[in-house]
């Protein structure tokens, strides 16, 4: 059985879920809440933990020069 991600648009819940085949168009209830706007989301390869804050710091060479 694949593993479907899931986030829920009431709250922002997102988990993961076991969903038969037969089973994949149906939405799950948000574990969370409880709603039933939950959407699949695109599966992310089992890449867990990463990705979500993906941050750019290119704003950490500020001050050169300049007399003040
Ligand atoms: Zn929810």
């Amino acid at each position: 059985m694949p593993i479907y991600e899931y986030e829920c648009a009431d709250c922002g819940e997102e988990f993961e879920k076991l969903v038969k085949l037969s089973e994949a168009a149906a939405k799950p209830e948000c574990p969370n809440c409880g709603g039933k706007h939950t959407q699949k989301r695109l599966s992310t390869f089992a890449s867990h933990g990463f990705a979500k804050s993906a941050g750019g710091s290119i704003a950490s060479c500020g001050s050169s020069g300049g007399f003040s």
